[in-house]
């Protein structure tokens, strides 16, 4: 049987449609694949003109009785026809003749095989032999060729592929990393930083100031007589009151300190704030709080139940500052603040007082 068709399937690289997910799981039949079969008994000129005339055929599959018996590829092919009476000895006699010179293994795969198993596959094989083109079987019986080198620019393909989709992934992840980080340092109901961050970025501050042998104060900040806030207008009130306390010493620090961005407001507990203050002296600081102060008064939230003087919403607050040294602490730090903190209790609410 004669079969010298030669149509050239599909494209050199990976189409389109497959650079999704699921690239990788691209097979060798989304490739180049070509067809052309001799039977074994035909004379080797019906090849050899098919090959010179087709500068792209990797080469020639060999059947006989409608079964796969070889395959030659061009670069073997065109190899014995250029040596000294090759093309008197093969062109003539059947292509059997000149393949029982020409044999080498060749590999046979089944269409299914993904890009990355064929071309793991091809480069397994002896290094004589590695670009020699792959025998693909599309259905029982039915033989094409791939060209290696087809194969391994779609493995190349696919690498780079792999490699952006992991870049990308990576950059998902980053993001998705910080805002996760953002979140789980963040106050839910009031939108400023968390105790947790609090804590964390005091020692950071802490640390950087003592080798820098700079100051460091922290103001505390507390809502006077919440609990009748709460009583009189509703829990629900008290939070929105929170958020408005919350948001108002954001701003003074925020416009106070804006050459400084490292000031960090944060919810210390109920109704109780604290402010990280690095590189500001106690004069800065109590000018700070006193503005705080200041602000929430201007808020006029109405407050009939609150016990102070005035009938609105009112802060009392603790001011404390240190050059971080040997011998000091964090704790010492911030006892002293909740003891100024209490002293502006004791002493009337609504006012700032700094030991
Ligand atoms: P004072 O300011 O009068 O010196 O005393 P104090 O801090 O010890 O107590 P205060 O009367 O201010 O009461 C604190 C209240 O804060 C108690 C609690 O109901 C309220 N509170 C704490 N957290 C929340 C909250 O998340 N939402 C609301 N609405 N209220 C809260
Ligand atoms: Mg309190
Ligand atoms: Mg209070």
């Amino acid at each position: 049987m004669l079969n010298i068709s030669s149509s050239e399937l599909l494209i050199s690289t990976i189409p389109d449609n497959c650079l999704s997910t699921t690239f990788q799981e691209s097979t060798v039949r989304d490739l180049s694949l070509y067809d052309f079969q001799v039977d074994n008994n035909q004379v080797g000129e019906i090849a050899a003109l098919r090959l010179e005339s087709e500068p792209r055929l990797p080469g020639v599959i060999l059947m006989e009785e409608e079964q796969l018996s070889g395959m030659i590829s061009r670069r073997r092919f065109l190899e014995y026809l250029s040596r000294p009476f090759g093309r008197e000895l093969f062109l003539k006699r059947s292509i059997k003749t000149l393949y029982q010179f020409a044999y080498t293994d060749f590999l046979v795969l089944p269409a299914n095989t993904t890009i990355v198993e064929a071309s793991s596959r091809a480069l397994q094989r002896k290094t004589d032999i590695a670009y020699e083109p792959i025998v693909v079987e599309i259905e029982p019986n039915v033989y094409r060729l791939l060209d290696v080198h087809h194969l391994l620019v779609a493995q190349s393909q696919i690498h780079q592929l792999a490699n952006n989709l992991l870049q990308e992934l990576y950059l998902k992840l980053e993001t998705a990393h910080k805002e996760l980080e953002l979140q789980a340092s963040l106050d839910a109901l009031t939108q400023v930083a968390n105790r947790r961050k609090f804590d964390q970025y005091l020692a950071e501050q802490w640390f950087q100031m003592s080798k820098e042998e700079q100051s460091i104060s922290i103001i505390m900040a507390d809502i006077d007589c919440f609990k009748g806030y709460n009583d009189t207008y509703g829990h629900q009130a008290g939070d929105r009151c929170l958020k408005q306390v919350a948001l108002a010493i954001n701003q003074t620090v925020q416009m106070i300190t804006k050459a400084n961005n490292e000031n960090l407001v944060a919810r210390y507990g109920g109704e109780e704030f604290a402010i990280v203050l690095p590189k500001i002296n106690a004069t800065e600081a109590i000018y700070i709080a006193e503005k705080i102060r200041l602000h929430i008064k201007s808020l006029n939230i109405i407050h009939q139940a609150s016990s102070c003087a005035s009938k609105i919403v009112t802060l009392s607050l603790g001011v404390a500052t240190i050059i971080p040294q040997l011998g000091s602490s964090i704790e010492k730090l911030i006892a002293q603040a909740d003891q100024t903190l209490y002293q502006a209790k004791t002493t009337g609410r609504d006012r700032v007082i700094y030991s």
